[in-house]
């Protein structure tokens, strides 16, 4: 399922819009306000969705890597009732957590912007909006 950027209605692959199917600019459309996108399912974003793949995976290793032992440390300082030890590990912890979110919201992006606007735009009449 796509979202329409211009309308923000949802339309699937079967019902967007071809004009022709040999120009990537007219070849798939909103159906409702006929905006037209172009879906670069390339081999190049293809490499990138592998290398950001590649990427968050690296991410989870290093971010469990770091939070295993920031875990050990805090519940340490929690038994020896060692405040430093504490806050210390909970920092550590905090950073892991905001350093993955930044990489999710990096990658949700990524995925996101795949579909761009087309400068070709078809001209829907009145009474095709009105039906509708
Ligand atoms: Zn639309």
């Amino acid at each position: 399922m796509n979202t329409c950027t211009r309308c923000a209605s949802p339309f699937s692959v079967s019902e967007a819009l071809c004009e022709d199917w040999k120009d990537p600019e007219k070849s798939f459309g909103c159906p409702r306000c006929g905006t037209f996108f172009i879906r670069n399912m390339t081999p190049t974003s293809w490499q990138s969705l592998v290398v950001s793949l590649v990427a968050s995976l690296v991410g989870i290793l290093v971010g469990v890597g770091i939070a295993t032992p920031a875990i050990t440390m805090l519940a340490a300082g929690v038994r020896a009732d060692d405040p430093l030890v504490i806050v210390m590990s909970s920092i550590i912890l905090a950073s892991v957590v905001a350093i993955a979110a930044i990489a999710i919201a990096f990658t949700i992006h990524g995925s996101v912007s795949a579909l761009k606007v087309s400068p070709y735009r078809r001209e829907i009449g009145e009474s095709e909006v009105a039906r509708k």
